[in-house]
């Protein structure tokens, strides 16, 4: 375990948008569940009154003007009233939380995709995160070709971030892959390719090895 604490584990999910993330939280929650697990199912930018309100400007595609550092210090912000508000006190209480992107979303997008400096990423990180690691992530890894079209099958609008376009998903996904090189111990590259049953089988693998579940 990376973070070693008496109560509580820490779970992210990672990837480009329609990689499957909240597919394989809502698996991996009933599970948990199942077999009577105290968990919580939480999404970042949001989850809190306060995040919630900045997610809804961070992904207004009105805000075209805002600069990638005011991007940068938006997402740390609403990160770290999240961490104090639900986070930490859902560990300290014995709770898994499974958590929809954390800072490696905050290094992919706005490091490896917007080209901000990756040494000022993770310095903004531990401010956002109040210096709290997530003691597993799953990076859910899907060609952008391949989600583009799922998102086209959905019919959804995308939203700014979103509509960024291929060659910017293209970096993202790099940058994922990049963490999860640099970080092989907590990152679990995970093929987004599969079936869902495929990909929680994977998932299910790993949290057994890390003995949440028996
Ligand atoms: P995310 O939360 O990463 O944006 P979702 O879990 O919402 O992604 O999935 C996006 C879409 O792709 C949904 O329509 C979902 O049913 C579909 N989907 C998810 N996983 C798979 C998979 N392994 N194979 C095919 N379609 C999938």
């Amino acid at each position: 375990m990376r973070n070693p604490r008496p109560q509580g584990y820490f779970i992210t999910f990672e990837g480009i948008d329609t990689c499957g993330k909240s597919t394989q939280i809502k698996l991996l929650y009933n599970y948990l569940r199942k077999n009577n697990i105290e968990t919580i199912c939480i999404r970042d930018p949001g989850t809190t009154p306060i995040s919630e309100s900045i997610r809804t400007i961070l992904l207004d595609d009105n805000n075209s003007t805002m600069s990638s550092w005011t991007e940068l210090l938006l997402y740390e912000a609403a990160r770290a009233q999240m961490v104090h508000e639900v986070i930490r006190p859902a560990l300290a209480a014995g709770t898994i939380v499974l958590c929809d992107r954390f800072y490696d979303s905050t290094t992919a997008y706005q490091g490896y995709g917007r080209g901000l400096d990756l040494k000022l990423v993770k310095q903004a990180n531990a401010i956002g995160s109040v210096h709290l690691d997530p003691d597993v992530t799953f990076f859910i890894d899907l060609d952008p070709h391949v989600a583009a079209d799922r998102k086209q099958k959905l019919g959804d609008r995308a939203d700014r971030l979103e509509a960024e376009g291929l060659a910017f998903q293209e970096k993202v996904r790099h940058g994922f892959c990049e963490i999860q090189t640099n970080d092989p111990d907590r990152v679990h590259r995970i093929n987004g390719h599969q079936s869902i049953e495929e990909i929680q089988q994977d998932i299910r693998d790993i949290v057994r090895k890390c003995k949440i579940v028996d």
